[in-house]
């Protein structure tokens, strides 16, 4: 069997224990107790932490290659698994010490990596493959990418005062229709943002919100994404809102970003609009890299359709073992 069709075949497995394995639920741990069952067939020796997070170690690595285990209520076999299962691959693949790492419930809190942070029990380096979960690389014809940034989030809201009055009596031009501001701004929220950056009202609540009262107050959500800080304030300042969250960008950082860029000349590079355990990593000073595999059906993520090929992880792999032994040549 190639390394690739193992690597599938065990996202199967995964799948098969759940669809669901929330963080710290009895699917994740099962999950986990597999991996380790691999990870000790590879060779290598299993430690687990007081996180729960696995990993597999042969002799004392300065980098960590790995993802998580963990996926959303009915998520797809690849996100985040994927990582795990292919680090545990380079265990047959290189020949130096090495570590996989496979963290606990990084879609709600990213406890295992930030439990990490917290202990001071962190790698030099650190390096995770991941599907794209975006449709980037699929319009582009592109297998493979290198990530040079987490994007950094704005959150906030912004509300529109009117008046609220009786829809069948009052003429239109009496009107202060609260909703009708919001859709002004909703569209400034949809033009503002210059690419990569994003940004999204995702909820609207309108009051009184019956179907026969003009709206009186309406407030909207916001979410803004940019790879720097100084691209997120712009973005915030031409929205025109206050932030209530600001989560830092993190750039990707060499050694492991250039060793990337070794591995796969040419490759097309991207700003990651999702959060990774190698954010939480990289805020924390590890040196962190991302390679991202081509996500199919249009960059479904977070669903069933979740899905990326056997040839583009096989080249995913590949890549991965030339990265890591640059890295650990510098
Ligand atoms: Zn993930």
């Amino acid at each position: 069997m190639s390394d690739a069709s193992r690597v599938l075949k065990r996202l199967d497995e995964l799948y098969a224990i759940s669809d669901s394995r929330v963080g710290y639920s009895p699917e994740e741990d099962a999950a986990h107790r597999l991996a380790a069952i691999w990870m000790i067939d590879a060779g290598l020796e299993v430690e687990v932490d007081a996180a729960g997070n696995t990993f597999g170690r042969r002799g004392d690595a300065r980098t960590w290659v790995g993802s998580h285990l963990d996926t959303v209520p009915r998520g797809g076999r690849f996100d985040g698994a994927l990582g795990v299962v292919a680090g545990i691959e380079l265990a047959d693949r290189f020949d130096g010490p090495f570590t996989v790492a496979a963290f606990r419930d990084e879609e709600r809190e990213y406890s295992g990596s930030r439990a990490c942070v917290a202990e001071g029990r962190l790698p030099e380096h650190y390096l995770e493959l991941h599907v794209e979960q975006g449709p980037v690389l699929e319009r582009a014809g592109e297998p493979l990418g290198i990530v040079t940034a987490l994007v950094g989030h704005a959150l906030g809201e912004a509300t529109f005062d009117g008046h609220a009055d009786h829809a069948g009596t009052t003429p239109m031009d009496h009107r202060d229709d609260a909703l009708l501001k919001a859709a002004a701004f909703i569209q400034r929220v949809a033009q503002a943002p210059v690419p990569p950056a994003v940004a999204t009202v995702g909820r609207v609540d309108v009051h009184p919100g019956t179907r026969n009262v003009v709206p009186g107050r309406v407030t909207v959500s916001v979410d803004a994404r940019a790879a720097t800080r100084p691209a997120l304030d712009a973005l915030v300042e031409t929205i025109g809102f206050e932030p209530l969250t600001i989560i830092e960008p993190v750039a990707m950082r060499d050694p492991v970003l250039a060793a990337l860029r070794d591995a796969l000349p040419g490759a097309p590079e991207l700003v990651s609009g999702a959060g990774h355990d190698a954010g939480i990593l990289a805020a924390a000073g590890v040196a962190a890299g991302m390679l991202f595999v081509r996500s199919l059906n249009g960059g479904a993520s977070h669903s069933p359709d979740e899905l990326s090929t056997a040839e583009d992880v096989a080249l995913g792999l590949d890549a991965l073992v030339r990265a890591l032994v640059r890295i650990e040549a510098t």
